[in-house]
């Protein structure tokens, strides 16, 4: 059995005690929300903080405030069963409350946090191991060792982003609050992350994500797709969060984020260029989906064959726009989604 290392757990009741704990301890300190990720890589040595400054206990974020006519605010806190069952969530923002709902096991989302998930750590399949079987084929540049076990002759960790909710909450537009020990800052989800294995957060260490924000609904709707192995449980293998505005039946605006295909949430602008002022039309979909499948570029990193990876950024593409356009959606649903509700939606 993997035990826990020791640490010592601080228990902020504010914000602003939270993000000064972490400021005084510096990089031995860590933050923990539900701890549904961080404490199984602890187990595994893949963090070692002598120090967690743990966010459960601070009931300023755990609000969700505002509307879809003036935008939602979500504390970083709240948990992804909650989201998911919001109803201002659930009924204006269905791609949020999807990605939520399929994130690891109900018992994992009852702890897990928003906050948690859009923070959550990079994955590869030679780093998300034990210390023993790390150490037996030599560590890597992830943790402990000099070099990428995937890219021998990379000088960067290809680790994979692997948050179901982050390319929905780009593609939304959305943006989140950090608070630091100089005070807070607004930057849009889209500034927070970095194509980079191992610096993947472009935010200071002793930040913390306090608030989440969503724009006003305004005409836009968005649907997320999920590809893994087992529903049950399994992380995403590849996202396709995709949100367009449309004026009757024409599209306005569009914005098309991948997830599981890099180290960082992947904006393809050039397909969602391509569907502005245009019909969802089957050929215009199937356009953009293919223009969506070029800058995916999975690696050999974690599950599932990465060419296979790369076909299926075509093939989810496209599922997710014909469900935002009402056509049938042929092959597999997406998961959190019933046969019914595309019967409804067809
Ligand atoms: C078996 C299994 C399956 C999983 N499947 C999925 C999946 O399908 N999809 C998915 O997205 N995730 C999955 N996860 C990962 C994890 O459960 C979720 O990402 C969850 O939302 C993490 O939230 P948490 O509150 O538990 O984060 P924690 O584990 O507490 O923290 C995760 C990271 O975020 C940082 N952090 C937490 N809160 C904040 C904050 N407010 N500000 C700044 N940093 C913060 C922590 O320091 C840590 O680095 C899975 C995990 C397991 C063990
Ligand atoms: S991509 Fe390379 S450096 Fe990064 S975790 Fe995997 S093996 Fe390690």
């Amino acid at each position: 059995m993997m035990r826990l290392p020791p640490f010592t757990y601080l228990a902020p009741r504010r914000a602003e005690e939270a993000a000064r704990l972490l400021a005084e301890h510096g990089a031995s300190a860590m933050v923990v929300a539900g701890g549904t990720d961080l404490y199984p890589n602890m187990k595994r040595r893949q963090f070692e903080p002598k120090v967690l400054v743990g966010l459960r206990g601070i009931g300023e974020l755990g609000a969700i405030a505002g509307s879809a006519r003036e935008g939602l605010r979500i504390g970083a806190g709240v948990t992804l069963t909650r989201l998911a069952q919001h109803p201002d969530v659930a009924t204006h923002y269905p791609a949020l409350a999807r990605a939520a709902g399929v994130v690891s096991t109900p018992q994992l989302r009852n702890m897990g946090t928003l906050g948690g998930n859009v923070c959550v750590d990079t994955r590869c399949n030679y780093y998300n191991q034990s210390y023993e079987w790390r150490k037996s084929i030599g560590f890597c540049m992830k943790k402990d060792g000099d070099i990428c076990l995937v890219a021998p002759a990379s000088r960067r960790c290809w680790a994979v982003s692997s948050s179901d909710t982050a390319p929905v909450l780009w593609s939304l537009g959305a943006e989140l609050t950090l608070l630091g020990p100089k005070g807070d800052r607004r930057i849009p989800v889209a500034a927070l992350y970095r194509d980079d294995g191992i610096e993947y957060l472009g935010k200071a260490p002793d930040e913390i994500v306090t608030d989440i924000h969503l724009r006003a609904v305004d005409g836009w709707r968005a649907t997320y797709w999920k590809l893994r192995r087992r529903g049950a449980f399994d992380f995403p293998v590849l996202g396709a969060a995709v949100a367009v505005r449309l004026e009757g039946d024409v599209c306005r605006d569009a914005r098309i984020v991948l997830g599981a295909v890099a180290s960082t949430p992947r904006e393809v602008p050039d397909a969602a260029r391509a569907l502005v002022g245009e019909r969802l039309t089957p050929e215009a979909i199937q356009r953009a989906a293919d223009l969506a499948a070029g800058p995916s570029k999975p690696l050999d990193n974690t599950d599932l064959v990465y060419h296979y990876r790369k076909k299926m950024t075509r093939v989810y593409v496209a599922r997710a726009l014909r469900e935002l356009a009402g056509l049938p959606i042929e092959g597999l649903r997406p998961a959190g989604m019933s046969a019914r509700d595309i019967e409804e939606r067809s």
